[in-house]
């Protein structure tokens, strides 16, 4: 579970319990989650608190384990004012190490999911962009500002695979207006550097994106 300013974020993949533990790799761990989901829409969760925002998203991963069930999800979450956020499989993880992205990925079958998504949802669905990429600061838990050592962006992962990152600077050296002025420069560098390849990721357009959002908005907005 991720948070996020006023709102939380609850991996919800497939409301069979069978299924979802054998995703989240441990027995029981399926329900430990439909149980936090309970205590969330008991605590008011599922509304609004204005007119905009929904406060609760499932983050949604369709692999072959799951494709039957993502429309039960997705129709259950627009049922309750909780966002659906279908995120693609990244080529990352345990799907790589463990060598199983191929069994895994649902490949073609995505194109008909998504035509159906866009049904549900009234128009064309599609992931939201993550604002940190362009406008917050990546600290790791060692307190070290990290960065795409190839964009400068704050994370990477809108391309569906893990991200290069390095060190740009330390908090316990600068300041966050430090960091920030950093970051930015270094940007602005790389942005010049590498243009080339960075353009190409302008031509990106995944169905529903991945973590982040869309490549083509997300460094159409980085080179303003
Ligand atoms: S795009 Fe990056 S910063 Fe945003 S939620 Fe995903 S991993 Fe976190």
């Amino acid at each position: 579970m991720c948070g996020f300013e006023r709102g939380l974020i609850l991996k919800l993949d497939t409301f069979d319990e069978e299924r979802f533990d054998k995703i989240l790799g441990i027995k029981g761990a399926a329900s430990g989650v439909y149980r936090g989901l309970d205590y969330l829409l008991q605590a008011g969760y599922g509304k609004r608190l204005d007119g905009d925002n929904t406060r609760l998203a499932f983050s949604i991963v369709p692999t072959n384990l799951n494709i039957d069930d993502i429309e039960d999800v997705f129709v259950f979450a627009m049922q309750h004012d909780i966002f659906p956020s279908i995120g693609e499989l990244e080529q990352a993880g345990v799907a790589v190490c463990e060598k199983r992205f191929g069994e895994l990925d649902i490949g073609e079958k995505i194109k008909n999911l998504k035509l159906k998504m866009d049904k549900l949802w009234g128009g064309s669905y599609c992931r939201p962009m993550c604002p940190v990429i362009l406008t917050g600061l990546h600290i790791d838990h060692l307190g070290n500002c990290t960065v795409d050592s190839e964009t400068g962006l704050n994370c990477k992962w809108f391309m569906l695979k893990e991200a290069k990152m390095k060190e740009i600077a330390t908090i316990r050296e600068c300041s966050i207006d430090e960091i920030f002025e950093k970051v930015k420069k270094n940007k602005t560098d790389l942005f010049e550097k590498n243009f080339e390849s960075i353009n190409e990721y302008e031509k990106v357009e995944h169905l529903f994106g991945g973590c982040g959002g869309s490549p083509k908005n997300i460094i159409k907005l980085a080179k303003i």
